[in-house]
């Protein structure tokens, strides 16, 4: 029996019916002006060089790190300096933290050359200070890789902070301090266990998944505010484009079945992180992990889409922003120390590879989305960390 969706390249008849290329983008950034592969950290480093000296008044770059290979790591910023006293929200942008997931980077690069060169968007930066990580982790990216040299996975990371990498972005990070963060990814819409599902397999249609919060430690009204707002309007941009959204969803193996689960909320991972620091977090997926450049445009478009709508949102909210931020900082919410899943039947689109049609598929759902707390405790007023 041939399992297609074990297989690492898309079947063409679905690209031709699913995912149709949009081809309303320049070849202007590097990966997308060359026929097969990805930007390579010299095209990268030039890139960005030529942005800070085309544009030396709003674009500055700095190293924040060094790749455990010993690549420097760089960032760029986009602040337009004014003498009005207009408060500003700082949006943290970040792609690339996962190596094999190309679209992110491209995204991101692509957004950069478009809100430098093109004036329908350069009133963002009168409410907005921008920060762009393009590619965090530089190793694997460059062997097109999910993971760093040492075999870490840097999504995974985020409360241990053991790889250099993610010491040099927290770092970054916390210095910048943002209100709004934004982590570009792409998954893998071959899953192993999709190829047990259905009579041959079936591949996930959508072109981007949100994977926002569900901690319960995050103050309820920043999760309300990512959920409602920020998602809500990205969604919205990606209909105007035609393209699948849906809260992120993977398998995953329950007492020998194969169940579905939504959601996240380990703060080892970044969305989760960010948002329990109260700020507006947010990661997404892009349709793209193991097919190499397939439908590549459309994937940036649908980082752009969701990046510019982040940014709108920002901008046209910006001090109901503020405000509820400030809530969050002074809520003296209980501590949740064990939360459980909801599980409930959902129904997701899948598309069956036998028949090639988009079909409802029936499962179980784990969701971390809404889950529900099982044991509290005051908030501390101290945590008392010893010496050992
Ligand atoms: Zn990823």
């Amino acid at each position: 029996m041939v399992v297609s969706a074990q297989l690492n390249q898309e079947p063409k008849k679905i690209t031709k019916k699913f995912f149709s290329e949009l081809n309303n983008l320049e070849n202007i950034t590097p990966a997308l002006k060359k026929k097969k592969g990805f930007t390579n950290y010299q095209e990268l480093m030039t890139y960005i060089e030529e942005k800070v000296q085309k544009y030396p008044e709003l674009v500055s770059s700095n190293f924040i790190g060094e790749s455990q290979k010993g690549k420097k790591i760089p960032i760029l910023y986009i602040i337009k300096n004014s003498d009005d006293d207009i408060k500003k929200l700082r949006v943290w942008m970040q792609g690339g933290l996962h190596g094999n997931e190309p679209a992110s980077t491209e995204s991101l690069l692509y957004l950069i050359h478009l809100i430098l060169e093109n004036p329908a968007y350069k009133y963002l930066l009168d409410k907005i200070d921008l920060a762009i990580l393009p590619m965090a982790n530089i190793d694997g990216f460059l062997k097109n890789d999910r993971y760093a040299a040492n075999g870490l996975d840097l999504n995974r990371d985020h409360t241990k902070i053991m790889a250099p990498e993610t010491k040099a972005s927290k770092r970054a990070f916390a210095k910048f301090d943002p209100h709004v963060a934004l982590d570009f990814h792409e998954y893998r819409p071959f899953r192993k266990d999709f190829a047990q599902l259905s009579t041959f397999g079936i591949s996930n249609p959508y072109d981007v998944m949100f994977l926002h919060t569900g901690n319960l430690n995050v103050p309820e009204n920043i999760r309300q505010i990512i959920d409602t707002l920020f998602v809500a309007n990205a969604k919205k941009s990606l209909d105007k484009l035609n393209l699948r959204h849906r809260h992120y969803i993977k398998s995953e193996k329950y007492k020998g079945e194969i169940h579905f689960s939504t959601g996240s909320n380990t703060a080892r991972s970044s969305s989760n992180f960010y948002a329990l620091n109260n700020g507006i977090a947010t990661l997404f997926e892009i349709r793209g992990v193991g097919i190499g450049k397939t439908s590549f445009k459309r994937r940036i478009n649908s980082g752009l889409a969701v990046g510019f709508s982040f940014l709108k949102t920002a901008y046209e909210n910006s001090n109901f922003i503020f405000e509820q931020i400030d809530i969050a900082n002074s809520q003296s919410n209980d501590i949740v120390l064990q939360h459980e899943r909801s599980i409930y039947e959902d129904i997701i689109k899948a598309i069956d590879i036998e028949s090639n049609e988009l079909i409802d598929f029936t499962t179980t759902m784990h969701s971390s989305k809404d889950s529900y707390a099982i044991s509290k405790i005051d908030r501390p007023l101290v945590y008392i960390i010893k010496k050992k």
